[in-house]
């Protein structure tokens, strides 16, 4: 089967490798590796051991096969003549074969990578890659055509499928170099999920064009050697050989794994295809879907699935048969052979109109709008008799979950029916409890599938996707541009004159192609302005041109461009702009962006659905059109938060009022966006309106600074006199330069002088200061003017000349020092002593002559009158202070110095997080968990009865991982961890007593066993995870958890401290565990300087197993105490509440800006059972 080289070759090596394509760069030197010198055939499968003749439909490949048949292939450089090559095309992979017989291809390119599709001369086309170029040669216009239609079908839905699709671009478990015996140069090899990659180098698995990929449903692995080991498939052994025996251990293991995964993975698809009618695509009738919609009840391929994906998850729920195997229980596949898609389309598509169906070959634009059809608006659906009538539907619907009729249930759901409507019952409130009670379990599984799923509404609205897919305003514009190779990272480099070149560009009909002269008639390559999601505009001499922009493509590339014209630059970029951008979110372009192009984003309103939003960086605004909104503009500087979560994924605004989630659909541009906003929203540079600000327009580290004096340093002796520790605040100052927003100041960790300090040196050093360089010198001339009201007036005009930021600083300042003075008996700092710290600071000068002094005690002592302030509102702010002063005394007086004496205000659910269950609670610094389970239970006047164990929960992860709280845990520290999507919960701990149990019958808490483990690594510094589950053998007992390989070895392969572990209840779904039962285990090393942080993941066999361990730990960690010995005492419990008067003063400032503090605690005082229990809790007497 070998391939027969031409008898030319003199330098040319007919590698199978990868015959000679013919290169975009010109990077030949890869064909002078000696080491393909002998490969002179068939290197890529040697050709030891044929097995079998391959099948002839093989029903293993991943996806349906979209086109297949004889194409020619362009020659190897220098050769004449054109290759025959049998060409297949699947969604994820174009593959060329030696011919129609052999299993395992030549040469595979990932549809993903494949950035453009053109039709070239004499039956040709192109299909170009980033750094290559495929030419094929067609029999014929008709299948020419066809081939180019379909390819750049492929390419084009390519965003949205990359999202369901792990394997798109690989998420490998294991890689690297493994010799393929015969063959002495490495091949890279690729192990992923349940599939084998081949690639010739590292560089070409990154731009995704390989060499083969074995499917390993129908692999075996076996070591032959030390160092080698051999991969039997039907068709061909692969000898491989690895660079060490360890490594080969590692490479049998990862691809034994892979088989382990193929097998498994295949065996729901086989069990759900048995039924006849689910072995087609029940929207567009393809072979062997592989996709699910498990709450439509629908097989579905892969394309349709991308499409169904699209719907948004409230419509359709899409599963893979393969991947998703968690979600596949025995009800699950029971209900989908019950239904089947041909009786479960005898009610989605009873009435479709034959212009309208599908076929496997329709294109991603028919295929999305007939999937919208027939689920998002039910267009095609068979309606109801009852349709319309809510009761009745209802009443249907309640009657018929107690039958085994599925599929009525399912019309009656999609025609109105309420999942969650009430059934009157009292033992069976829900259709679910009803469909249990009268075992039902493919109607509840039906149900549970179903209930938060959006109906189908027939209204049409285009909204975004007209948006996102109707041409802008066409475009024409040309000239020289000077490029470098395109990338498939960002740029981190400067790029030198040298690696650009000169290059014709033209921006036409909706292409940007550019050619090697304006005489050519031929791209070198081209983009559509379809496929440009990002444009950004480099400042000037980034690169070795003066002026730069870099163009983002869909397909995660970018491009370079540069010219020394500042004007010719201009001129592309606006006119790239106006290309992509469209119509709707067109005011951007006249915007002078950095930044421009199209994210997804989810905000506050809608966290179900992502939608596409336009946005253009502008100075510190982020400008932004989102589906059906009018233009808004976000202020980074004046963000709450800012901040990337879900391992680099979203970018997370909080602004005032609203969150926004940014997605990264795709790495490449987006970590540009995320790069660029956040130094966007860091301090710009020196001078007051370059910092963060808050929302009254106040630099984040005066009000941060102010605010912390204000709780913690008024009663503190010679405030802002005494010096702080220098290294200290110079560390605070950069902190707060680097980003002002995260640090949060809290007491205990900071001390008052180092902050006072820090405030004073953010003055003295603020560039143009407070007063502005221009009028600083008139400020001080009218602290010399004798008439009083005279002077006050001369002030207040120069308050009102001063820029916004300015003038509300100064405000707020002044404010800041009038009350200091007011408290002057405590702090020592009157009015004079204040004013010769703070004068030479705000005026920036020596302080020799005491002018400045003069002015700064004239702005506090006429502060009311030159600010005009509501006389009302500074007495109440003055009475707040002394509350806080009182309080801070009692506190102090019953905690030891080194307790923070502040209060949180927190959210607690009871039972599950919905509004209705939400509690708002003072967290005191002393507040223990069971303290907090008691009064959320007390204030719902729940009773705790025996045997039953009331706990609170730590619940992070969008609630896929939980930890109880032991009894003793302070509450405080753990809030203060918390990211957004964490909350505390107090629910009953259902597996305590069974814990308590099993520890009584152990004499010493220890525990070993098998656990299958995986650990949390990195992949190219993108916090991907990554590896997969791998049973180790562990040992836990009284000081530290010990990992070993197997029960044999003697030396463990880890050991961790117990006592810094914090286990978590629960793994995120997307690692995939092997079991339900699983820990997530946090390593956390407290080391002020360098806190690190490790994650790693425990699975066990069955419940009980898990629940042993987690005792095991929780005895460990606590001394065997695990829960209080006479259960939880609500009455003996402490309540720490500060005096009753001055019950709603919080005394640290909730997250967030002032107002919206105000807010929640006005929100807390109105709370009635809040207030109840202020009143009955009686201050801090019940302290024990
Ligand atoms: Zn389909």
């Amino acid at each position: 089967m070998s391939l027969q080289v031409p008898a030319v070759a003199k330098g040319r090596y007919s590698s199978l490798c990868s015959d000679d394509e013919l290169l975009d760069d010109d990077d030949s030197s890869v064909w002078e590796e000696p080491g393909l010198i002998s490969l002179q055939s068939s290197i890529y499968l040697p050709n030891t051991g044929r097995l079998a003749s391959p099948p002839k439909e093989d029903g293993s490949q991943a996806s349906a096969v979209i086109k297949m048949g004889w194409l020619d292939k362009n020659p190897p450089q220098g050769a004449l003549y054109y290759q025959r090559r049998w060409v297949k095309l699947d969604i994820d992979y174009l593959r060329y074969f030696d011919n129609d017989k052999q299993v395992y291809s030549k040469g595979i390119i990932s549809t993903a990578s494949i950035t453009n599709v053109t039709s070239v001369g004499e039956l040709k086309f192109e299909v170009i890659t980033n750094n290559r170029t495929f030419i094929f040669k067609a029999e014929s216009e008709a299948e020419r055509n066809e081939w180019v239609t379909l390819l750049q079908d492929c390419t084009r839905g390519r965003q949205r499928r990359s999202t369901m699709n792990p394997g798109s671009p690989l998420t490998p478990d294991f890689k690297g170099y493994l010799e393929l015996k015969g063959l002495r140069s490495k091949l890279f090899t690729v192990v992923a999920t349940d599939k084998v990659f081949l690639y010739k180098n590292m560089e070409d698995y990154r731009i995704g064009v390989g060499i083969t990929s074995i499917e390993m449903n129908v692999g075996n692995v076996k070591v032959t050697d030390r160092r080698s080991f051999d991969l039997t498939t039907p068709y061909r052994i692969f000898s491989f050989i690895a660079e060490s025996e360890q490594l080969k251990d590692q490479w049998v293991e990862a691809m034994r794994d892979s088989i382990g995964e193929a097998l498994s993975n295949s065996e729901v698809a086989d069990r759900i295809w048995a039924e006849p009618s689910n072995s087609s695509c029940a929207d567009c009738g393809a072979p062997k879907p592989e996709w699910a919609a498990i709450n439509l009840c629908v097989v579905v391929c892969k394309r349709c699935a991308g499409e169904h994906r699209g719907l948004g998850p409230s419509i359709s729920k899409v599963r893979s048969l393969k991947m998703d195997r968690k979600v596949w229980t025995e009800e699950l596949i029971q209900v989908f052979l019950l239904l089947g898609n041909v009786r479960v389309n005898s009610f989605w598509a009873a009435n479709v109109p034959p212009s309208e169906a599908l076929s496997p070959s329709s294109c991603s634009d028919d295929r999305r709008r007939f999937i919208t059809n027939k689920y998002r608006h039910g267009k095609y659906r068979k309606y109801h008799p009852l349709y319309g009538n809510q009761k009745e539907l209802n009443n249907a619907l309640c009657i018929n979950v107690q039958c085994s009729d599925v599929l009525e249930t399912l019309s009656l759901i999609f025609c109105g029916a309420d999942v969650n409507c009430s059934t009157g019952m009292v033992s069976c409130p829900s259709p679910l409890s009803l469909a249990n009670a009268h075992s039902q379990p493919l109607q509840a599984e039906l149900l549970r599938h179903n209930q938060n799923t959006e109906l189908p509404c027939s209204e049409v609205d285009g909204g975004m996707e007209e948006v996102h897919f109707s041409a802008p305003t066409c475009v024409y514009h040309n000239g020289f541009l000077f490029k470098t190779g395109s990338m498939a990272r960002a740029i981190i480099e400067r790029k030198a004159r040298e690696e650009f070149s000169r290059r014709w560009c033209i921006l036409n009909d909706g292409t940007f192609s550019y050619y090697e002269s304006d005489k050519n008639a031929n791209p070198n390559g081209a983009l559509k302005a379809s496929e440009i999601v990002c444009l950004a505009v480099d400042v000037p001499e980034k690169h070795g041109y003066d002026h730069t922009f870099e163009i983002y493509s869909e397909s995660e590339r970018l491009y370079l461009f540069g010219t020394d014209d500042p004007n010719s630059h201009k001129e592309w970029v606006k006119s790239i702009a106006k290309s992509f951008i469209p119509a709707k979110a067109e005011p951007l372009l006249r915007l002078g962006f950095e930044r421009i192009g199209r994210l997804k984003c989810k905000d506050g309103l809608n966290l179900q659905t992502s939608k596409v939003g336009w946005f253009a960086l502008v100075g510190s605004t982020l400008h932004a059109y989102l589906e059906n909104s009018q233009g808004e503009e976000i202020h980074l500087r004046k963000l709450n938060e800012l901040s990337i979560q879900q391992d680099n994924e979203v970018l997370v605004l909080v602004e005032r009022g609203r969150t926004l989630y940014i997605e990264g659909e795709r790495k490449l541009d987006f970590a540009g966006w995320c790069a660029a906003i956040q130094t966007a929203a860091g301090s710009g540079g020196d001078t007051l309106s370059q910092q963060q600000l808050t929302d009254t327009d106040i630099p984040v580290i005066v009000h941060s600074c102010i605010d912390y004096i204000t709780q913690c340093g008024l009663t503190s002796e010679g405030i802002y006199r005494k010096s702080g520790v220098n290294s200290r605040v110079a560390a605070l100052c950069e902190r707060f330069r680097q980003d002002a927003r995260s640090l949060r100041l809290r007491e205990g960790e900071h001390q008052v002088d180092d902050v006072s300090n820090t405030l004073k040196r953010f003055f003295r050093e603020l560039g143009e200061g407070l007063f502005t360089s221009e009028d600083g010198g008139t400020w001080l001339t009218t602290a010399a003017i004798q008439d009083e009201s005279m002077k006050i007036s001369q002030y207040q005009v120069l308050l009102n000349k001063l820029p916004r930021v300015n003038r509300a600083t100064l405000r707020a300042l002044i404010n800041h020092l009038y009350c200091v003075q007011r408290f002057a008996e405590l702090n020592q700092m009157n009015l004079h002593n204040l004013a010769i710290v703070f004068g030479p600071t705000l005026f920036q000068n020596d302080g020799k002559d005491y002018t400045a002094g003069r002015a700064i005690e004239d702005l506090i002592q006429y502060y009311t009158l030159i600010f005009q302030v509501d006389e009302q509102q500074l007495k109440k702010q003055l009475e707040e202070i002394t509350a806080i002063i009182q309080v801070r005394e009692k506190l102090n007086t019953k905690f030891p110095s080194t307790e923070p004496g502040g209060h949180f205000i927190c959210t607690v659910y009871l039972e599950e997080k919905k509004d209705t269950a939400e509690q708002h609670v003072k967290i005191p610094a002393s507040m223990t968990s069971a303290e907090l389970t008691c009064e959320i239970l007390d204030r719902r006047n729940i009773p705790v009865k025996d045997k039953e164990y009331w706990n609170c929960w730590e619940v992070i992860d969008k609630e896929e991982m939980e930890r109880p709280l032991h009894y003793q845990e302070r509450v405080l520290p753990i809030l203060h961890s918390f990211g957004t999507d964490s909350h505390l919960l107090v629910k009953k701990h259902i597996a305590m007593e069974a814990m308590i149990i099993y520890l009584a019958s152990k004499v010493d808490p220890s525990k070993h066993g098998i656990m299958k483990f995986r650990e949390e690594r990195s992949i190219l510094g993108l916090g991907l995870s990554s590896g997969s589950f791998h049973d180790r053998y562990f040992i836990l007992n009284s000081s530290s958890l010990r990992m070993y390989k197997e029960v044999r070895s003697n030396r463990p392969e880890r050991d961790w401290p117990v006592r810094n572990l914090r286990i978590y209840l629960g793994i995120k779904k997307k690692l995939r565990p092997p079991t339900c039962w699983g820990l997530t285990v946090v390593y956390e090393s407290k080391k002020q300087e360098k806190p690190e942080r490790q994650q790693w993941y425990l699975c066990c066999d069955t419940q009980p197993e898990m629940r042993e361990w987690y005792a095991t730990f929780l005895s460990i960690q606590n001394d065997g105490d695990v829960w209080p010995q006479d259960g939880l005492q609500p009455s003996r419990v402490s309540r720490v509440l500060p005096d009753t008067r001055h019950g709603n003063v919080s005394l640290i400032p909730l997250r967030g800006s002032e107002n919206e503090m105000r807010n929640s605690v006005a929100a807390f005082s109105q709370d009635p059972l809040a207030g109840r229990c202020l009143a009955s809790a009686g201050g801090l007497s019940t302290l024990q």
